[in-house]
């Protein structure tokens, strides 16, 4: 099978990797990649978010398959262009990746679906923000309704600051807080079946004892040990399908890779979001875990034939994944930093390029993401941090709890 992978992340990395380790594939190409995805694919400078390019890209290639990435190119539509050419694309169509690029469709879908999720309004002015604000009291949590690749949402106690975080964004979701422990739970889906992947959870505010502000994510990791039993079953029956089948129903199915964000409450999951794509950095402690091959499963998803899958095999033990981020993410990421120790095993690049001379710089806000496994989550995150401590980067910063309570079982579902 021939591939084509769309971004150059380090979630696009952690794909990267498997797809080139399923037995299956014989060439692989990125577009644009990365430093670390040029070691197991060949890469092409072509812009991921151009629905024609791409689509002429997979043409000129002859590739059987093309995974995208991030959000951004199914927002554009890049996956209709891709099918409109024939080819089997892993990603939903541009109607169907609202679920993600509005925060108000979301919503919707997940009312008309029955989905439990955060009560919410969509505001405009300040008058009928400042109304939702009130009724639903502090922790405020403000939406941007728009993409804002995971940084346009403020949760604060601070009204003033709830206040101007929407006038800010202008259109916005105001909702209520939802407590207690959240999980990234992905499923990949041809629209009707779909195959839940293992749950894991990161962590996204900068700073050690989630202080701080928002970011992308600063770790991850898999399984979770504190989960409650039957959660992803539960959360299939609840939200996935009713998702799926509500989606259908409008004539957008949604086939790709549906990635719900719940809060585990006293009163069971709630949605806090839906991704219409791989979550960056859970992919990492994820894919790590996956031992079905991913080229074969992604195509199954891509042409409508999931039903047929067998079902997944995992490995045993548990994953971490630690970002190490330059200096002045997630405000003013400072770039250009000179970088070494990212060349070995584990090391995923998120944010790396090079120079004329073949030497490694930081490109992005998070730089690198150490990934390991391990027989347990203790074993797994000693592992992780051990990568961390081989990695030099400039005025580099990291979290240093990543999936600590979790091992010290810290981890309290309310109620
Ligand atoms: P989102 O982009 O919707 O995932 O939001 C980013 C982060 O904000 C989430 O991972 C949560 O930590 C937090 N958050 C969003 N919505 C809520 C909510 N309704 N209640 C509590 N925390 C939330």
């Amino acid at each position: 099978m021939r591939v084509l992978l769309l971004g150059g992340g380090g979630r696009e990395h952690a794909l990267a990797l498997g797809l080139a380790a399923d037995p299956a594939v014989d060439q692989l190409i990125a577009a644009p990649g990365n430093p670390g995805i040029a070691g197991v694919a060949e890469l092409r400078s072509v812009d991921p978010a151009d629905p024609a390019a791409v689509a002429a890209l997979a043409v000129e290639t002859g590739v059987d398959l093309v995974v995208i990435g991030p959000e951004a190119p199914l927002v554009a539509g890049v996956a209709d262009a891709v099918r409109a050419k024939g080819t089997p694309a892993f990603g939903p169509s541009a109607e169907a990746a609202r679920l993600e690029g509005s925060k108000t469709f979301a919503k919707d879908v997940m009312t008309a679906a029955g989905v439990p999720t955060a009560r919410a309004y969509t505001c405009t002015d300040a008058e009928s923000t400042a109304r939702a604000l009130d009724e639903f009291g502090a922790p405020y949590v403000v939406k941007n309704d728009g993409l804002a690749a995971g940084k346009g949402v403020v949760v604060t106690d601070d009204r003033a600051a709830a206040l101007r975080h929407a006038e800010e964004c202008g259109r916005v979701v105001v909702e209520e807080y939802l407590a207690g422990p959240e999980v990234s739970l992905f499923v990949v889906t041809d629209g009707e079946a779909a195959v839940p992947l293992l749950p894991a959870q990161d962590f996204k505010r900068v700073g050690d004892g989630d202080t701080g502000p928002n970011t992308g994510g600063m770790g991850a990791y898999a399984p979770l040990p504190w989960a409650p039993p039957g959660l992803v079953d539960e959360v299939m029956r609840d939200v996935v399908h009713p998702t799926l089948a509500e989606m259908a129903r409008r004539g957008t199915p949604f086939a790709g890779l549906l990635y719900v964000g719940l809060a585990i409450t006293a009163d069971g999951p709630r949605v806090i979001e839906f991704n219409a794509r791989f979550g960056d950095p859970e992919t990492q402690v994820v894919l790590a875990l996956l031992e079905t091959p991913l080229a074969g499963l992604l195509h199954a998803a891509a042409t409508g034939t999931l039903a047929g899958h067998p079902p997944l095999r995992w490995r045993d033990g548990a994953a971490v994944t630690v970002v190490v981020a330059a200096e002045g993410y997630p405000a003013a990421p400072r770039t250009g930093d000179v970088i070494s120790g990212a060349e070995c095993p584990g090391v995923i690049h998120a944010g790396t390029r090079r120079d004329a001379d073949g030497a490694l710089l930081s490109s992005g806000g998070r730089v690198l993401c150490a990934t390991a496994t391990g027989a347990d989550l203790a074993a797994a995150r000693d592992a992780a941090y051990a990568l961390v401590a081989g990695v030099e980067l400039a005025g580099s910063h990291h979290r240093t709890d990543i999936a600590a309570a979790a091992v010290e079982g810290r981890i309290t579902i309310p109620g």
